[in-house]
């Protein structure tokens, strides 16, 4: 140690697992999205939106020392390989190990990893740097769709979630977490936790907490708990929800000062609030023909289609070519702008050059579970490198790469096609591609409430139900683990309640 003041080790891994995705992720996902390490972390971080920016800042105000050790973000997907976990893992435990002695240890981690051979990896490492660092207060936040174990729970001393759904408040998601653990390293605090974990899956895009529902009315209750200082922290984690596994449901986690009884209290509290509202926890929706024909019944314009079903940024693959098919059939003549990842498809564009003419076959080449290819016809509008920034959101101020990408004209679609997968934010995919939104009749989305800030101007939004592995039809997909009544495929008027920890407290 060179000099006395409080040492605090941050690190991050983040991945949001999807049991349906054919999606596969190994260690070049997460250098895609940003894995940085030792004071690359801060260097390569410091000013983006991310948690460990929050906690880089907290850090500094509260004149602490920062230990960086490893810090990732590999996006969605279906499972990590096995080997880059461990890479990771092997890397933040490393840089951690040389590390000590330290005072406090802050890791932001998203909670719905999966990976080759574990569906409870962020348990994994928890219980791995608890062996490493002894009884330091380790404190953890987590993405609001965590699947949070009590694996977790048992090595960590605190755990809190982002706030919003818009996740738009990563960065100060880490000044919370750090506040909080400088707070318990000073004695100030004496964090105590209560989970309660009820049998429920709600589709995310029915769960925004800006939005009127009972989510919004979550959010506001958590607030109200903590401002009244009932708990240190009250948190809810609608999960993430295409785990296929029988302990995935919907949590709330609540960190009190030193009153288990109180934090398993507020806990109970507040899921039973998530059951008395889960019929209200739903949006409608339309099918590809009925969204098109909604959309040409009106002139307003551009109308916004929700593709959720295909959203990277829920885990599934962005190939879907369902409303570039549906277009072609039921609004051929209205300008359209879409993406569809299919890395054959841009090799082709770009080896007949801008202007050049390409046909064959586009989309479901990642996971063709969802949906068949649709034969098209088109021309190179436009070739990039498929870099941008992302203007906010978790990804706020970090550079995405979506592969080397082309701008296909097919009919009135302008289709942006490229190599690999991204997490969709606004538009700042297509504003790189040089598509302009605004010029469109629709414009398709492909995630699950971030279209709602970024498309706020828009006059209209239709969530539109076609196949993917994120698809907010829930009995749609192909469940095999689920052993338990579970709403939304039963229902009853007492809360299916599924987990509580600490284990046979409540
Ligand atoms: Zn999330």
């Amino acid at each position: 140690m060179t000099d006395d003041r409080t040492r605090i080790a941050i690190g991050a891994v983040l991945f949001e697992g999807n049991s349906f995705s054919a999606v596969r992720a190994d260690l070049e996902t997460f250098k895609r999205g940003y894995l940085v390490t030792g004071s690359d972390v801060i260097g390569g971080l410091e000013h983006s939106a991310t948690e460990m920016a929050g906690a880089i800042s907290a850090c500094r105000a509260a004149g602490a020392e920062i230990v960086p050790t490893l810090a990732t973000h590999g996006g969605a997907g279906g499972r990590v390989s096995a080997a880059a976990f461990d890479t990771l893992k092997a890397g933040l435990l490393g840089r951690l190990r040389d590390a000590l002695p330290v005072d406090g240890i802050y890791l932001a981690l998203h909670g719905a990893m999966l990976c080759d051979d574990a569906d409870d990896p962020e348990g994994d490492l928890l219980a791995a740097v608890r062996r490493i660092a002894g009884s330091v207060p380790v404190v953890v936040s987590c993405d609001l769709h965590a699947h949070v174990t009590a694996r977790m729970l048992d090595n960590a001393t605190a755990l809190i979630g982002y706030q919003h759904y818009p996740h738009e408040d990563t960065f100060e998601t880490g000044q919370r977490a750090i506040d909080l653990l400088l707070r318990t390293i000073d004695g100030a605090v004496r964090p105590v936790m209560a989970m309660r974990k009820l049998a429920a899956i709600f589709p995310p895009v029915a769960c925004g907490t800006m939005v009127p529902g009972p989510m919004r009315d979550l959010y506001h209750d958590c607030r109200a708990i903590e401002a009244r200082g009932e708990a240190l922290s009250a948190s809810y984690f609608p999960v993430q929800a295409w785990l296929d596994l029988q302990a995935a449901g919907t949590a709330a986690v609540v960190v009190t000062d030193g009153d288990g009884a109180a934090a398993q209290a507020l806990a109970e509290r507040l899921v039973g609030r998530i059951w008395a509202g889960r019929h209200d926890i739903a949006v409608p929706l339309v099918s590809p023909a009925d969204a098109f024909s909604a959309g040409l019944s009106t002139d307003d314009a551009p109308i916004v289609l929700c593709e959720c079903a295909d959203a990277p940024g829920a885990g599934a693959a962005g190939d879907s070519a369902a409303l570039l098919r549906a277009h072609t059939v039921a609004a051929p003549r209205s300008p359209m702008a879409m993406t569809i990842v299919d890395p054959q498809v841009v090799i082709q564009g770009r080896e007949s050059g801008i202007g050049g003419c390409v046909s064959g076959v586009i989309g479901h080449a990642i996971d063709p579970a969802f949906g068949a290819p649709v034969r098209y016809r088109g021309t190179v509008r436009t070739i990039i490198d498929g870099t941008f920034d992302y203007r906010g959101g978790l990804f706020g101020g970090v550079r995405a790469d979506m592969g080397p990408s082309i701008v296909l004209r097919i009919g009135e679609a302008d289709v942006l096609v490229t190599s690999k997968s991204f997490y969709e934010h606004h538009d700042e995919h297509f504003i790189a591609a040089g598509i302009d939104v605004r010029a469109q009749k629709f414009i398709v989305v492909k995630n699950h409430m971030n279209f709602r800030n970024g498309y706020a101007w828009a006059p209209r939004m239709i969530v539109v139900d076609t196949a993917g592995a994120a698809s907010a039809n829930l009995r749609d997909l192909p469940w095999t683990a689920r052993d338990r009544r579970c709403f939304p495929f039963e229902d009853s008027p007492e809360p299916y309640g599924l987990e509580t920890w600490p284990a046979g407290e409540g």
